[in-house]
């Protein structure tokens, strides 16, 4: 199983990020490791400015390689929620020297995942989306304001990468994006469904 990141996929996370908008998709790699699907989230002691980027996530079901546009959509089935959290601090130094991003992305935990909803039950183009900590509201996006669509993404993805079944693709994250500290409490929603809970410790 592996985890496909999407970097730069809003235009107003971008102006945040004070990055140009891409020509094309840019992605990076979380390993398995990176996976927290329960339990509470432990700041590394290696950073001091984890960011939260609360993304929309697709599941893969069914392999593929070279996969066209169009179709896309036949090889994913379920769209949750996830935390691509980031230590923005050691991003900015590898940003700076030109070196991969692995330690400010990679790391143990650093993909938390909550639930999926059927693909079927949704309006893929209009895919409201929250991240709450402790109660208030800090990120929200909608699938309309996605640079690349979801079907761009995998298509242009796995002419370079193979995809499995169960391997997961974070689609990028909006505007809004923060430090978190110990004792928050974060709650991600989906057309208003909360479908992830995590506490920082
Ligand atoms: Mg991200």
């Amino acid at each position: 199983m592996k985890i496909i990141c999407i970097g730069r996929n809003y235009a107003k996370h971008a102006k945040e990020m004070k990055a140009d908008l891409p020509a094309e998709p840019v992605f990076f790699m979380k390993p398995d490791t990176a996976l927290l699907k329960e339990g509470d989230f432990y700041l590394p002691d290696f950073s001091s400015d984890i960011h939260h980027e609360i993304e929309l996530v697709l599941k893969i079901s069914k392999a593929g390689k070279h996969i066209e546009e169009q179709f896309a959509n036949r090889y994913y089935d379920e769209i949750g929620l996830g935390i691509d959290f980031t230590a923005r601090d050691l991003q900015a130094v590898c940003k700076e020297k030109g070196l991969p991003w692995e330690k400010a992305k990679a790391f143990d935990n650093s993909a938390p995942l909550g639930g999926f909803v059927k693909k079927e039950t949704l309006a893929l183009n209009n895919i409201g989306f929250e991240l709450q900590i402790n109660g208030q509201m800090r990120q929200q996006g909608n699938s309309a304001d996605l640079i690349f669509s979801f079907d761009k993404v995998i298509s242009y993805v796995s002419r370079f990468v193979s995809l499995k079944v169960g391997d997961l693709i974070y689609t990028g994250t909006p505007e809004g994006v923060g430090a978190v500290k110990i004792g928050d409490k974060l709650e991600g929603f989906l057309n208003g469904q909360s479908l992830l809970k995590l506490n920082v410790k």
